[in-house]
């Protein structure tokens, strides 16, 4: 029921100034109601999150103990759930988490940095220079924002409209109220917290020895975001992506489409085998690299397509809606729906969402918006 929801609610966000928020598509479906812990290797895990109650998204978690510290690669979205996954971690190990990774500044990865910074006085959060610089602008600014969501719901609901105009169906209207019921709980979580951004950052790359256990922290290039990281473990031969991956649906509503395929080559040149997206099930082997080829893909297909319309259309080239309109009369996207989402109505619902995002992007790209 929530991805329509979950797509309104960040566009609501974006309203109210907060920019691109987390992506919806998770594992199998792109709505998630249950907590799933995946061991990746010894002392290596991954935890996957349900959504929260306002039907936001929650990013994975991955969990990395050393023979001397432990390191965490994102907090997700609800300080509550931060803390079941330090519970989590407590059950794995006596030692404080000494590192905590945001791989990127959205919300629904960093909103718990604030409880780990409280559990443990010598974490250090560590973060691309670029998130770091975006997580101080945005983060701290969630919690007050935070009611006027509440308002924009009541005021879509009283209307009948969703904030682009657009009437709502009586399943939409549910939806609504169902977020609007579940924002208070999560309000009250944030009402007590005390927000946390990075104290360390890198440009390129840090390597960080946890006792016997080397993490590789790596700026590939951009791609969801201006300050992506990735985490690679190299005898492991695991890689933590962020949004870069996200399963089964990739994320496109960021504004570097060309960098994004270049970024996502570099990661499929790590040899891994096994991949945690930012959302998502884990995936390994010959199938991630696969996903990770066919994203890049996809995208440049997009790319293309929109660059072919652009040229075509001539004068009204640098407005948007006619390019999209071409594009979406001429690109023959069904093959990668089919293979993005499958049968699922929720994924190609999001997937048609993620896919409009990714011509606005190539489009404005074009033109250096
Ligand atoms: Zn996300």
């Amino acid at each position: 029921m929530q991805r329509r929801i979950v797509t309104r609610v960040a566009q609501v966000t974006a309203l109210i100034g907060a920019a691109v928020l987390a992506a919806p598509a998770r594992a199998d479906t792109v709505n998630n109601a249950t907590r799933a812990v995946v061991e990746l290797a010894p002392g290596v895990h991954s935890i996957r999150h349900a959504d929260a109650p306002d039907a936001f998204p929650q990013g994975n978690t991955t969990v990395v103990i050393g023979e001397r510290d432990v390191l965490v690669v994102d907090s997700c979205y609800l300080p509550s759930s931060a803390r079941e996954d330090i519970a989590q971690i407590r059950t794995w190990t006596s030692k404080p988490v000494r590192y905590l990774v945001n791989t990127h500044w959205h919300f629904d990865h960093t909103m718990g940095n604030g409880v780990y910074g409280a559990t443990f006085p010598g974490l250090d959060i560590v973060a691309h220079a670029e998130t770091a610089r975006r997580s101080r602008h945005y983060n701290p600014g969630w919690f007050a924002r935070f009611p006027r969501r509440a308002d924009l719901f009541r005021q879509a609901l009283a209307e009948g409209k969703d904030p682009d105009g657009n009437v709502l169906s009586e399943v939409e209207k549910r939806e609504y109220a169902d977020a609007l019921r579940g924002l208070a709980p999560v309000q009250a979580e944030y009402s007590t917290l005390t927000d946390r951004t990075a104290n360390v950052t890198f440009e390129q790359s840090l390597t960080l020895d946890l006792g016997g256990r080397e993490v590789q922290l790596q700026f590939l290039g951009r791609g969801n975001t201006a300050g992506d990281a990735i985490v690679y473990l190299p005898r492991e031969r695991i890689v933590v992506t962020g949004d870069l991956v996200v399963h089964p649906v990739p994320y496109m509503f960021s504004g570097f489409p060309s960098e994004l395929v270049r970024t996502l080559r570099a990661l499929d040149g790590l040899d891994y085998d096994v991949l945690v997206p930012g959302h998502g099930e884990v995936l390994r082997g010959a199938r991630a690299h696969e996903y990770v080829d066919a994203v890049a893909d996809f995208t440049t297909a997009v790319i293309d397509a929109v660059e072919r319309q652009v040229a075509v259309i001539g004068s009204g080239q640098r407005n948007l809606e006619p390019v999209r309109e071409a594009v979406q009369k001429t690109f023959d996207v069904a093959p990668w729906r089919d293979r993005f989402a499958g049968a699922d109505p929720a994924n190609r619902d999001f997937f048609d969402t993620t896919y409009a995002a990714l011509i606005t992007a190539a489009h404005a790209e074009i033109w250096g918006k």
